[in-house]
């Protein structure tokens, strides 16, 4: 186990991250809800969610079945969650742990948009409140206010105290001083990405299917293939790995650092999320780039980050403390 008292400074935004919580209570016990949370059902949220798995029994029909369809789940969750979102939404904007070209950073940012998983302001607002109160009164989504809270309920429930100009002013300034992140927010361009994607799938399979074949009713079937498993079976698959982080990894595995919190590294989850899942180690070093620390924890969005870095298109990256160290220690024996 490793002390973390030598946790890397916040990065520059209203709130610093990895403070650690709000109250010194233990990582032990349970948690209410925040104080915010009322009965009212975030409609938005909670029909997409159910038409999107009220749709996943049509995975027995073989008509929508393709191998490219069923390949773009993995390959598509690290396209548009891996990068989109570990990457881009987490480790970039939200903690800071390595600067990318904004040309890159924007097209990053919009495949994370095209996983469904709310707009990169919204995504880094609620994430820095969880860094900051992690597992302790108001953490959004702690599994302490229980198991199936922090998986997916805590999404469809208002919660005043994550809503509203105040919390975007606190926690999101430095994203929303983007214009293209302030246009996502305030034209719902979210809706629009995300639905231009998921046309492009069916046109592309449309066109390919077609030009192969040499039959329209195949085009259109292997179109719906792509459009069904690429994008509404990857998102589904995506929304629940991701929210796994949340729920399992602050449950259930091991754990590296002491932290304040309950969060812990687990293997699967890891191996799911491409890196994410080694999720102690990130809230015992928030802004490190690099999720995992012990050689075999493989993480294959730190990996991308340092392709990126190689040809000079990543760079400021954070690497953890315990490298640092580690190298040092070398170099003295
Ligand atoms: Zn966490
Ligand atoms: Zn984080």
């Amino acid at each position: 186990m490793i002390a973390t008292s030598d946790s890397p400074a916040a990065p520059p935004e209203a709130v610093s991250i990895g403070d650690g919580p709000s109250t010194p209570m233990a990582a032990a016990g349970s948690v209410d809800r925040p104080a915010g949370v009322c009965g009212q059902v975030v409609w938005p949220y909670a029909i997409a969610f159910l038409l999107f798995h009220a749709a996943l029994p049509l995975m027995a029909l073989p008509w929508l079945f393709s191998w490219t369809g069923l390949l773009m789940v993995p390959l598509g969750n690290y396209i548009f969650c891996s990068t989109g979102i570990g990457l881009c939404y987490h480790r970039t904007l939200t903690h800071r742990g390595l600067v990318m070209p904004k040309w890159l950073e924007h097209s990053f940012a919009t495949l994370g948009v095209c996983s469904l998983m709310d707009s990169p302001a919204r995504w880094v607002a609620v994430h820095r409140r969880h860094h900051q109160h992690s597992d302790h009164q108001p953490d959004p989504h702690t599994p302490k206010a229980g198991f199936w809270w922090s998986h997916f309920e805590w999404l469809l429930r208002e919660n005043a105290e994550t809503r509203g100009m105040a919390f975007y002013e606190k926690y999101a300034r430095d994203v929303l001083a983007d214009r293209y992140y302030m246009a996502i927010e305030r034209y719902y361009l979210w809706a629009w990405i995300y639905g231009i994607h998921a046309a492009l799938f069916f046109a592309t399979g449309l066109a390919i299917g077609w030009a192969t074949s040499g039959s329209y009713a195949e085009g259109v079937r292997f179109g719906a293939s792509l459009l069904f498993w690429g994008v509404v079976v990857r998102t589904v698959y995506t929304w629940h790995i991701t929210w796994a982080v949340n729920s399992i990894t602050h449950t259930y595995g091991y754990r590296n650092y002491e932290t304040s919190d309950s969060s812990t590294n687990h293997w699967a989850i890891a191996v799911l999320t491409n890196g994410e899942g080694w999720h102690n180690n990130h809230h015992a070093e928030p802004r490190a780039a690099a999720h995992g620390h012990r050689w075999w924890e493989f993480d294959m969005t730190w990996n991308t980050i340092r392709f990126l870095k190689a040809v000079g298109l990543a760079k400021e990256v954070v690497e953890p403390r315990v490298w640092k160290k580690a190298a040092a220690g070398a170099l003295r024996s």
